[in-house]
Protein backbone atom coordinates (compact mmCIF):
# COMPACT_ATOMS: atom_id res chain seq x y z
CA UNK A 1 0.00 0.00 0.00
CA UNK A 2 1.53 3.32 -0.75
CA UNK A 3 1.78 5.86 1.71
CA UNK A 4 1.95 9.74 1.70
CA UNK A 5 2.89 11.49 5.29
CA UNK A 6 0.90 14.71 5.74
CA UNK A 7 2.74 16.56 8.40
CA UNK A 8 5.65 17.08 6.13
CA UNK A 9 3.91 18.72 3.43
CA UNK A 10 0.82 20.69 2.65
CA UNK A 11 -2.23 18.70 3.07
CA UNK A 12 -4.43 18.16 -1.18
CA UNK A 13 -5.59 20.57 -2.23
CA UNK A 14 -8.36 19.40 -4.60
CA UNK A 15 -11.34 17.50 -3.72
CA UNK A 16 -11.75 14.07 -5.04
CA UNK A 17 -15.93 12.53 -5.14
CA UNK A 18 -16.84 9.27 -4.96
CA UNK A 19 -13.76 8.22 -3.07
CA UNK A 20 -12.65 6.08 0.24
CA UNK A 21 -9.52 7.35 1.93
CA UNK A 22 -8.00 5.03 4.33
CA UNK A 23 -5.31 6.58 7.10
CA UNK A 24 -4.05 5.52 10.50
CA UNK A 25 -2.34 8.14 13.94
CA UNK A 26 -0.28 6.07 14.72
CA UNK A 27 0.65 8.32 18.17
CA UNK A 28 -3.47 7.19 18.93
CA UNK A 29 -3.08 3.85 17.68
CA UNK A 30 -6.06 4.40 15.45
CA UNK A 31 -7.17 3.82 12.31
CA UNK A 32 -9.77 4.76 10.13
CA UNK A 33 -11.09 5.64 6.58
CA UNK A 34 -12.92 8.16 5.27
CA UNK A 35 -15.41 7.91 2.39
CA UNK A 36 -17.02 11.57 0.38
CA UNK A 37 -19.52 10.83 -2.22
CA UNK A 38 -20.89 13.19 -5.28
CA UNK A 39 -22.13 11.84 -8.27
CA UNK A 40 -21.98 7.95 -7.03
CA UNK A 41 -24.58 8.65 -4.20
CA UNK A 42 -26.96 11.36 -6.41
CA UNK A 43 -27.33 8.64 -9.22
CA UNK A 44 -28.45 5.60 -7.31
CA UNK A 45 -31.10 8.30 -5.05
CA UNK A 46 -32.25 10.41 -7.66
CA UNK A 47 -32.69 6.98 -10.10
CA UNK A 48 -35.31 5.88 -7.22
CA UNK A 49 -36.85 9.33 -6.49
CA UNK A 50 -38.13 8.18 -2.86
CA UNK A 51 -39.42 11.12 -0.58
CA UNK A 52 -36.76 13.32 0.82
CA UNK A 53 -36.55 11.21 4.37
CA UNK A 54 -36.33 8.03 2.65
CA UNK A 55 -33.31 9.20 0.41
CA UNK A 56 -31.35 10.44 3.53
CA UNK A 57 -31.62 7.86 5.46
CA UNK A 58 -30.75 5.16 2.51
CA UNK A 59 -27.63 7.81 1.95
CA UNK A 60 -26.54 7.31 5.48
CA UNK A 61 -26.89 3.42 4.74
CA UNK A 62 -24.35 3.58 1.34
CA UNK A 63 -22.14 5.86 2.99
CA UNK A 64 -21.82 3.05 6.28
CA UNK A 65 -21.47 0.21 3.28
CA UNK A 66 -18.95 1.97 1.57
CA UNK A 67 -17.11 2.33 4.73
CA UNK A 68 -17.59 -1.10 5.80
CA UNK A 69 -17.05 -2.79 2.34
CA UNK A 70 -14.28 -0.54 1.49
CA UNK A 71 -12.21 -2.36 4.36
CA UNK A 72 -12.93 -6.06 3.27
CA UNK A 73 -9.30 -7.45 2.34
CA UNK A 74 -10.68 -9.96 -0.57
CA UNK A 75 -12.83 -10.23 -3.43
CA UNK A 76 -16.42 -10.78 -2.58
CA UNK A 77 -19.52 -8.73 -1.66
CA UNK A 78 -20.97 -7.13 1.42
CA UNK A 79 -24.61 -6.40 1.76
CA UNK A 80 -26.04 -4.22 4.81
CA UNK A 81 -30.09 -4.76 5.20
CA UNK A 82 -32.28 -3.45 7.59
CA UNK A 83 -35.61 -5.10 8.29
CA UNK A 84 -37.83 -3.16 10.73
CA UNK A 85 -41.44 -1.97 11.77
CA UNK A 86 -41.40 1.38 11.21
CA UNK A 87 -42.62 3.36 7.25
CA UNK A 88 -39.02 2.35 6.26
CA UNK A 89 -39.60 -1.59 6.64
CA UNK A 90 -36.29 -2.61 4.48
CA UNK A 91 -33.07 -1.17 3.49
CA UNK A 92 -30.25 -2.71 0.71
CA UNK A 93 -26.90 -1.62 0.02
CA UNK A 94 -24.69 -4.24 -1.97
CA UNK A 95 -20.98 -3.54 -2.48
CA UNK A 96 -19.00 -5.37 -4.61
CA UNK A 97 -14.89 -5.22 -4.46
CA UNK A 98 -13.71 -3.46 -6.11
CA UNK A 99 -15.71 -0.83 -5.15
CA UNK A 100 -19.39 -0.98 -6.97
CA UNK A 101 -22.51 0.05 -4.94
CA UNK A 102 -26.12 -0.85 -5.36
CA UNK A 103 -29.12 0.60 -2.70
CA UNK A 104 -32.83 0.18 -2.62
CA UNK A 105 -35.67 1.07 0.14
CA UNK A 106 -38.79 -0.32 0.79
CA UNK A 107 -41.14 1.73 2.74
CA UNK A 108 -44.81 2.57 3.32
CA UNK A 109 -45.42 5.89 1.32
CA UNK A 110 -48.24 7.03 3.37
CA UNK A 111 -46.98 6.29 6.75
CA UNK A 112 -43.74 8.13 6.11
CA UNK A 113 -45.64 11.24 4.45
CA UNK A 114 -47.35 11.52 8.09
CA UNK A 115 -44.10 11.28 9.88
CA UNK A 116 -43.50 14.76 12.20
CA UNK A 117 -40.09 13.32 13.16
CA UNK A 118 -37.55 12.21 10.16
CA UNK A 119 -34.83 10.62 12.37
CA UNK A 120 -33.41 7.64 11.89
CA UNK A 121 -35.36 5.91 14.64
CA UNK A 122 -38.68 7.89 13.10
CA UNK A 123 -38.00 6.43 9.68
CA UNK A 124 -37.30 2.79 10.84
CA UNK A 125 -38.67 1.61 14.00
CA UNK A 126 -37.76 -1.54 16.04
CA UNK A 127 -36.09 -4.62 13.84
CA UNK A 128 -32.21 -5.43 13.16
CA UNK A 129 -29.43 -4.39 11.37
CA UNK A 130 -27.58 -7.58 9.16
CA UNK A 131 -24.21 -6.69 8.01
CA UNK A 132 -23.91 -10.00 5.66
CA UNK A 133 -19.96 -11.16 4.60
CA UNK A 134 -19.91 -13.16 1.16
CA UNK A 135 -17.04 -14.39 -0.58
CA UNK A 136 -18.15 -15.98 -3.01
CA UNK A 137 -19.83 -19.45 -3.79
CA UNK A 138 -17.29 -21.89 -2.26
CA UNK A 139 -16.34 -20.03 0.91
CA UNK A 140 -18.66 -19.61 4.07
CA UNK A 141 -20.86 -16.35 4.40
CA UNK A 142 -20.40 -13.86 7.93
CA UNK A 143 -23.58 -12.43 9.08
CA UNK A 144 -23.29 -10.05 11.86
CA UNK A 145 -26.90 -9.10 13.59
CA UNK A 146 -27.66 -5.93 15.47
CA UNK A 147 -30.66 -5.11 17.16
CA UNK A 148 -32.52 -1.83 15.70
CA UNK A 149 -34.25 -0.01 18.69
CA UNK A 150 -35.15 3.42 17.55
CA UNK A 151 -32.00 4.98 17.31
CA UNK A 152 -29.55 5.82 14.64
CA UNK A 153 -27.49 3.86 12.11
CA UNK A 154 -24.49 5.55 13.52
CA UNK A 155 -25.77 3.92 17.05
CA UNK A 156 -26.09 0.69 15.57
CA UNK A 157 -22.71 0.30 13.72
CA UNK A 158 -21.28 1.41 17.22
CA UNK A 159 -22.99 -1.81 18.63
CA UNK A 160 -22.22 -3.90 15.64
CA UNK A 161 -18.42 -3.29 16.35
CA UNK A 162 -18.27 -4.11 19.60
CA UNK A 163 -20.38 -7.31 19.80
CA UNK A 164 -19.62 -8.70 16.36
CA UNK A 165 -15.44 -7.51 16.30
CA UNK A 166 -14.79 -5.77 19.89
CA UNK A 167 -13.34 -3.01 18.40
CA UNK A 168 -14.04 0.60 19.60
CA UNK A 169 -15.33 2.08 16.89
CA UNK A 170 -17.26 5.58 15.85
CA UNK A 171 -18.75 6.37 13.11
CA UNK A 172 -19.76 9.49 11.75
CA UNK A 173 -21.93 9.89 8.65
CA UNK A 174 -23.62 12.67 6.74
CA UNK A 175 -26.39 12.99 3.38
CA UNK A 176 -27.88 16.16 2.17
CA UNK A 177 -29.37 17.90 -0.97
CA UNK A 178 -27.09 20.33 -2.87
CA UNK A 179 -28.94 23.27 -4.10
CA UNK A 180 -27.33 25.55 -6.75
CA UNK A 181 -28.51 27.72 -10.02
CA UNK A 182 -28.90 25.50 -12.79
CA UNK A 183 -27.00 26.37 -16.23
CA UNK A 184 -29.11 28.74 -18.19
CA UNK A 185 -31.38 29.63 -15.56
CA UNK A 186 -33.84 26.73 -15.53
CA UNK A 187 -34.39 26.54 -11.77
CA UNK A 188 -32.22 25.60 -8.48
CA UNK A 189 -30.95 21.92 -9.36
CA UNK A 190 -30.28 19.42 -6.84
CA UNK A 191 -27.97 17.12 -5.87
CA UNK A 192 -27.71 14.78 -3.00
CA UNK A 193 -24.09 14.81 -1.50
CA UNK A 194 -22.74 11.98 1.39
CA UNK A 195 -19.96 11.55 3.44
CA UNK A 196 -18.51 9.78 6.63
CA UNK A 197 -15.41 8.76 8.66
CA UNK A 198 -14.60 5.86 10.98
CA UNK A 199 -12.55 5.42 13.67
CA UNK A 200 -11.23 2.41 15.42
CA UNK A 201 -8.95 1.80 18.33
CA UNK A 202 -6.44 -0.83 17.20
CA UNK A 203 -3.63 -0.93 20.35
CA UNK A 204 -0.50 -3.21 19.54
CA UNK A 205 -0.69 -3.91 23.21
CA UNK A 206 -2.46 -6.78 24.81
CA UNK A 207 -3.49 -4.69 28.05
CA UNK A 208 -4.73 -1.27 26.13
CA UNK A 209 -7.08 -3.89 24.10
CA UNK A 210 -9.51 -4.94 27.43
CA UNK A 211 -12.52 -3.26 26.80
CA UNK A 212 -15.32 -3.60 29.68
CA UNK A 213 -17.68 -6.77 30.52
CA UNK A 214 -20.91 -5.78 28.77
CA UNK A 215 -23.21 -6.34 31.24
CA UNK A 216 -22.63 -8.30 35.16
CA UNK A 217 -24.96 -10.87 34.67
CA UNK A 218 -26.63 -11.76 37.29
CA UNK A 219 -23.99 -11.44 40.05
CA UNK A 220 -24.55 -11.27 43.64
CA UNK A 221 -26.07 -7.81 44.82
CA UNK A 222 -23.93 -4.97 45.77
CA UNK A 223 -21.01 -6.68 43.18
CA UNK A 224 -18.86 -4.12 41.93
CA UNK A 225 -19.48 -3.39 38.06
CA UNK A 226 -16.24 -4.22 35.92
CA UNK A 227 -15.18 -1.18 35.40
CA UNK A 228 -12.08 -0.73 32.72
CA UNK A 229 -10.60 2.99 32.48
CA UNK A 230 -10.58 4.08 28.54
CA UNK A 231 -7.31 4.52 27.44
CA UNK A 232 -6.28 7.91 27.26
CA UNK A 233 -5.76 7.98 23.51
CA UNK A 234 -8.51 6.73 22.56
CA UNK A 235 -10.61 9.30 25.02
CA UNK A 236 -9.25 11.50 22.45
CA UNK A 237 -9.61 9.62 19.03
CA UNK A 238 -13.64 9.75 20.12
CA UNK A 239 -13.03 13.46 20.97
CA UNK A 240 -11.76 14.82 17.73
CA UNK A 241 -14.70 12.32 15.59
CA UNK A 242 -17.07 14.39 17.82
CA UNK A 243 -16.18 17.58 16.87
CA UNK A 244 -16.39 16.72 12.93
CA UNK A 245 -19.58 18.97 11.60
CA UNK A 246 -22.02 17.48 8.52
CA UNK A 247 -20.74 20.10 6.65
CA UNK A 248 -17.44 18.95 6.96
CA UNK A 249 -18.01 15.48 5.69
CA UNK A 250 -20.15 16.94 2.84
CA UNK A 251 -18.53 19.85 1.69
CA UNK A 252 -17.44 19.47 -1.61
CA UNK A 253 -14.82 22.28 -1.86
CA UNK A 254 -12.66 20.50 1.52
CA UNK A 255 -10.38 18.02 0.92
CA UNK A 256 -10.66 14.79 2.40
CA UNK A 257 -6.46 15.54 3.45
CA UNK A 258 -7.25 18.90 4.68
CA UNK A 259 -10.39 17.27 6.71
CA UNK A 260 -7.89 14.70 8.17
CA UNK A 261 -5.13 17.69 8.78
CA UNK A 262 -7.53 19.51 10.45
CA UNK A 263 -8.59 16.99 13.03
CA UNK A 264 -5.39 15.14 13.57
CA UNK A 265 -2.48 17.37 12.81
CA UNK A 266 -1.19 17.10 16.53
CA UNK A 267 -0.14 13.67 16.16
CA UNK A 268 0.76 13.28 12.64
CA UNK A 269 -1.58 10.87 10.22
CA UNK A 270 -0.94 8.88 7.37
CA UNK A 271 -3.13 8.72 4.15
CA UNK A 272 -3.19 5.50 2.39
CA UNK A 273 -3.86 4.84 -1.72
CA UNK A 274 -7.65 5.82 -2.34
CA UNK A 275 -9.96 3.19 -3.49
CA UNK A 276 -12.39 5.22 -5.93
CA UNK A 277 -16.44 4.09 -5.62
CA UNK A 278 -19.17 4.16 -8.36
CA UNK A 279 -22.66 3.34 -8.64
CA UNK A 280 -23.19 0.56 -10.83
CA UNK A 281 -25.94 -2.72 -10.43
CA UNK A 282 -24.96 -6.56 -11.85
CA UNK A 283 -28.58 -6.64 -13.21
CA UNK A 284 -29.05 -7.09 -16.98
CA UNK A 285 -31.21 -8.72 -20.07
CA UNK A 286 -29.85 -11.59 -19.93
CA UNK A 287 -29.72 -12.10 -16.28
CA UNK A 288 -33.30 -10.96 -16.04
CA UNK A 289 -34.00 -13.93 -18.57
CA UNK A 290 -32.43 -16.35 -16.59
CA UNK A 291 -34.50 -16.14 -13.52
CA UNK A 292 -37.66 -16.03 -15.57
CA UNK A 293 -37.14 -19.05 -17.18
CA UNK A 294 -36.23 -20.62 -14.18
CA UNK A 295 -39.85 -19.83 -12.80
CA UNK A 296 -42.92 -22.32 -13.30
CA UNK A 297 -44.26 -21.61 -16.45
CA UNK A 298 -47.31 -21.25 -14.59
CA UNK A 299 -45.92 -18.37 -12.89
CA UNK A 300 -44.71 -16.48 -15.87
CA UNK A 301 -48.07 -16.43 -17.31
CA UNK A 302 -49.51 -14.75 -14.95
CA UNK A 303 -46.77 -12.16 -14.93
CA UNK A 304 -48.05 -11.14 -18.92
CA UNK A 305 -49.54 -7.74 -19.16
CA UNK A 306 -50.48 -6.46 -21.97
CA UNK A 307 -49.05 -9.24 -24.14
CA UNK A 308 -45.29 -8.59 -22.54
CA UNK A 309 -43.87 -9.71 -19.32
CA UNK A 310 -41.76 -6.72 -17.57
CA UNK A 311 -39.54 -6.40 -14.88
CA UNK A 312 -38.10 -3.49 -12.95
CA UNK A 313 -34.64 -4.17 -11.22
CA UNK A 314 -35.44 -3.11 -7.67
CA UNK A 315 -31.85 -2.02 -6.93
CA UNK A 316 -31.50 0.65 -9.93
CA UNK A 317 -35.02 0.81 -11.58
CA UNK A 318 -34.40 -0.11 -14.67
CA UNK A 319 -37.15 -2.12 -16.59
CA UNK A 320 -36.59 -5.17 -18.99
CA UNK A 321 -39.70 -5.99 -20.83
CA UNK A 322 -39.98 -9.60 -22.25
CA UNK A 323 -42.56 -11.32 -25.34
CA UNK A 324 -43.40 -14.37 -23.32
CA UNK A 325 -43.27 -16.86 -26.49
CA UNK A 326 -39.40 -15.73 -26.12
CA UNK A 327 -38.96 -16.78 -22.32
CA UNK A 328 -39.22 -20.58 -22.48
CA UNK A 329 -38.30 -22.80 -19.43
CA UNK A 330 -36.36 -26.32 -19.60
CA UNK A 331 -39.29 -27.83 -17.67
CA UNK A 332 -41.92 -26.47 -20.27
CA UNK A 333 -39.73 -28.15 -23.20
CA UNK A 334 -40.44 -31.75 -21.19
CA UNK A 335 -44.12 -31.45 -21.07
ZN1 LIG B 1 -30.45 -3.24 -11.62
Amino acid sequence: MSQISIPSRAPGEIPHDDTVVPFEVAALDVRGRTVRLGPMVDEILSRHAYPTAVSRLLGEAIVLTVLLGSSLKFEGRFILQTQTDGPVRMLVVDWRSPGKVRAYAQFDADAVAALTGTTDGDLLGRGHLAMTIDQGADMNRYQGLVALGGGTLEEAAHEYFLRSEQIPTRVRLAVAEEFSAAAGGGGAQRRWRAGGLMLQFLPKSQERQRVADLHPGDAPEGTAPHVVPEDDAWVEGQALVATVEDVELLDPALSTERLLFRLFHEHGVRVFRAVDVEAQCSCSHARVETILKSFPAADRAAMVENGRIGVTCEFCNTRYEFDPASVVGPEDAEG
